[in-house]
């Protein structure tokens, strides 16, 4: 028996219609004989209504209790789709984070899974049920809710498809696949039919938020081929799968936008061993992630050190930034969230020279300022001022997809 994971997104669970479509949708499969596993978001909008809420009440609400609250839009959705489907005579249970166990870090927020117990979900299949999932929750060791950072959902069904060695993990969203690029932005965006774990992971990384980071990451950890498609159609979707051969052939195969970054610069950084990490080591302990990193080559024993943050970090990082500034008698700390990155990411780039050139000639045509630059082996990133962003995406996917080098 064929068992498969199938993950809605909010879009797709985002009104009773919706729900309705769903539960046609699981049936159908289901009437094939497959096990089924549906892992559910919460109704599109639902998170972030939730957020405000909290967000009326105090401005930075207490972490363990946003996820307490925020948890609630996916149980909502699991219990309707299992009443959907009961509804049509197809047996179905709905499971939260802490009843499979879905076992956590105690990271409210951005918890990380760091075991499954499919037992009970096994024996629900088993039964002939199908067992549904609300995505995006887990549990700690304290038996405290959390949740796995937004779009999360997408981490539970790879995570559930990989603890069950699910034979596919089809994630069902509201485009009909992996685009070259955000297809909202750029109407030129193609689907892919089939793409490698390290380039849906630099796509993911860099702003395509179709799937979840750490849903690439698990994916290619445990080998779960993911299959990205519509929840509206019958459309075949892209897979995301090891690198195949043929595939370095293409030099680029995406274009991707971040809007969640800021730039933090520290000015006037004495050029002395340890400094960066003292600068840096509060913000790892921090749970802040830092992006790119530039120092500029020092004048006078000082040199500026610039690197990004998500925005939702910033205010954050700030004060942090200034009391090591201080301490170590940096010139001073300016910051500017006005900021997006662009990327170009594409495996051929590790065997074809010149990718960076002709990016670089292409803003420059449009008169677009650099502000940084940051390379890997399969992708190149810039950061813009903001509003340059969806033109820098468009013509950069003009110039390096659609005319190929
Ligand atoms: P869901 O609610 O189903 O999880 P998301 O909104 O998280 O859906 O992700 C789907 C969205 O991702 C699409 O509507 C699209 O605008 C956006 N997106 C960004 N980059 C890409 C890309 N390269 N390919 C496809 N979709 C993309
Ligand atoms: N509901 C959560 C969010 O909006 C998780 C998800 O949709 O995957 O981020
Ligand atoms: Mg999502």
């Amino acid at each position: 028996m064929k068992t498969v994971v199938q993950k809605y997104g909010g879009t797709s669970v985002g009104s009773i219609e919706r729900i309705q479509a769903v539960a046609d949708r699981v049936s159908t499969l289901r009437a094939t004989g497959a096990a089924v596993v549906t892992v559910v978001s919460a109704m599109s909008g639902e998170t972030n209504r939730l957020i405000g809420l909290a967000k009326e009440l105090a401005p930075q609400p207490t972490l363990r209790e946003m996820d307490v609250l925020l948890s609630t839009g996916e149980q909502v959705s699991a219990s309707l789709l299992a009443v959907a489907l009961n509804h049509r005579g197809v047996r179905a249970r709905s499971f939260l984070g802490h009843q499979i166990r879905i076992d956590t870090d105690s990271c409210f927020g951005r918890a990380r899974i760091r075991n499954i117990d499919v037992a009970g979900l096994r024996k629900s299949l088993d039964a002939g049920e199908v067992a549904v999932v609300a995505g995006f929750q887990g549990v700690d060791p304290e038996a405290n809710i959390t949740t796995l950072g937004r779009g999360g959902s997408d981490t539970s069904a790879v995570a559930v498809a990989a603890a069950l060695q699910a034979d596919s993990c089809e994630i069902l969203t509201d485009v009909d696949g992996v685009y070259t690029t955000d297809p909202r932005i750029c109407p030129e965006a193609r689907k892919l039919d089939r793409i490698s774990y390290d380039e849906m992971l630099e796509l993911a990384s860099l702003g395509a938020k179709v799937l979840q980071i750490r849903s690439v990451e698990a994916a290619k950890r445990f080998d779960v081929p993911v299959c990205v498609r519509t929840s509206f159609s019958d459309e075949p979707g892209t897979w995301v799968v090891r690198e195949e051969e043929g595939m370095e052939d293409v030099v680029v195969s995406g274009v991707a936008l971040d809007r969640d970054q800021a730039k933090i610069t520290v000015r006037g950084v004495p050029d002395k061993p340890g400094l960066a990490s003292k600068l840096l080591g509060p913000m790892a302990s921090a749970g802040i992630v830092v992006d790119m990193i530039i120092q500029n080559a020092s004048e006078a024993g000082d040199t500026d050190m610039t690197f990004t943050v998500p925005q939702a970090d910033y205010e954050r990082a700030l004060p942090m930034l200034e009391a090591v500034a201080q301490e170590i008698g940096a010139g001073g700390v300016t910051a500017d969230a006005n900021v997006v990155k662009v990327s170009v990411v594409g495996l051929g780039m590790r065997s074809h020279a010149g990718v960076a050139a002709r990016m670089f000639d292409v803003l420059a045509t449009e008169g677009i300022n650099i502000q940084m630059i940051s390379t890997s082996e399969i992708k190149i990133s810039v950061v813009l001022e903001a509003k340059y962003g969806e033109l820098a995406v468009r013509v950069l996917h003009r110039a390096l997809v659609e005319e190929a080098l």
